[in-house]
């Protein structure tokens, strides 16, 4: 684990955050800065740099994490109403951290195009 990574010190547990769901692959927190009603940011225990970094080894981690969302929309209420699932990947993509994750974003109607 990168020892300077912000995400893997979350998932770590040395650095506070709002934890809504964990399980075996996936840590998912509270967005520190919301965008909308519900924000959670759906995490890789695993330290993989971003989708781009993704390969086969890494099994089938995207598949868990949207599981995982769905799994936290009913939690969060919006499941009728629906949300947005995000990622971010690189310099044009808007990526800050580099350590996979998936935002989900709901509680009101998004707008599209995005920014
Ligand atoms: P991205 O810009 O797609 O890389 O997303 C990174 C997200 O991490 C941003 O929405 C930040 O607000 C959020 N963030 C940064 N630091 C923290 C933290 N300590 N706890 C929770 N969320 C954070
Ligand atoms: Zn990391």
């Amino acid at each position: 684990m990168p020892s300077d990574c912000l995400f893997c010190r979350i998932v770590a547990g040395e650095l506070q955050s709002s934890q809504v769901y964990s399980d075996d692959s996936v840590v998912a927190i509270r967005d520190i800065a919301p965008q909308a009603p519900t924000h959670v940011l759906l995490l890789s225990r695993k330290h993989i740099a971003s989708v781009r970094e993704l390969t086969e080894a890494d099994g089938p981690i995207m598949g868990k994490i949207v599981s995982a969302a769905a799994e936290i929309a009913k939690h969060e209420g919006i499941v009728e109403d629906g949300y947005r699932l995000v990622v971010n990947v690189g310099r044009n993509g808007g990526q800050t951290v580099d350590h996979l994750h998936v935002h989900m974003l709901g509680g009101r109607p998004m707008t599209w195009p995005p920014g």
